[in-house]
């Protein structure tokens, strides 16, 4: 018995997981990363139902204590609005803004704050790319699609993702790094620096 739209969904997930693969993207993402993957591009947020479609994360009771959590740990807030995805007025999950965090304390004792000072920054690289601020895609999609734009060494797509991912583990997950992460990250962020001030011009 064929449902035409399980079909659907089928191929539009193997098209990503092909796409995924292809550009490098980690397929094998947890759960709590597939939801800040969701919730990155999305500010005005989304209610549980929404983001475990978006996010791909079932049962939707998972989505409800992955979120939880991150409300607990000062990462989203919960409130009670209109959903912008579905219309509905249910629980929301509202990403608080990380731009309010103040970027210069960011030290070695603080990597949370070190890691979004260098996501910020590689934001603003990508903006430098292509002239654009307004843009909901997330950090991993859109380095991968500029890459393949061949506007991004796949060198330098690869330190985003890398930055990008480990940012993720540790502000959703807790993650804490180590030494040897501590510097994959300042040099995962210098090769960034050194290609966008060889590459781009300032105030491009
Ligand atoms: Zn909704």
């Amino acid at each position: 018995m064929a449902d035409p739209l399980r079909t659907h969904f089928r191929r539009q997930q193997a098209k990503r997981l092909n796409r995924e693969i292809k550009y490098g993207i980690l397929s094998e993402k947890s759960s709590p990363e597939r939801i800040a993957d969701a919730l990155e591009p999305n500010h005005e947020g989304m209610c549980d139902d929404c983001l475990s479609i978006a996010a791909d994360v079932t049962p939707r009771q998972q989505v409800n204590q992955i979120c939880r959590g991150l409300a607990e740990r000062g990462i989203v807030k919960r409130a009670q609005v209109t959903c912008p995805v579905c219309g509905r007025q249910k629980l929301v999950n509202l990403p608080l803004s990380q731009g309010m965090q103040p970027s210069a304390s960011a030290d070695r004792n603080d990597v949370p704050a070190l890691l979004d000072q260098y996501r910020r920054k590689i934001v603003d690289v990508l903006n430098r790319i292509e002239d654009k601020t307004g843009n909901r895609e997330g950090i991993a999609t859109r380095a991968a699609r500029l890459r393949e734009d061949k506007k991004l060494p796949s060198a330098v797509a690869c330190m985003m993702l890398t930055l990008n991912s480990l940012r993720n583990l540790v502000v959703y997950e807790g993650f804490v790094p180590g030494r040897h992460e501590l510097a994959v990250i300042e040099a995962a962020w210098a090769s960034i620096e050194h290609w966008r001030d060889v590459s781009i011009k300032e105030g491009k």
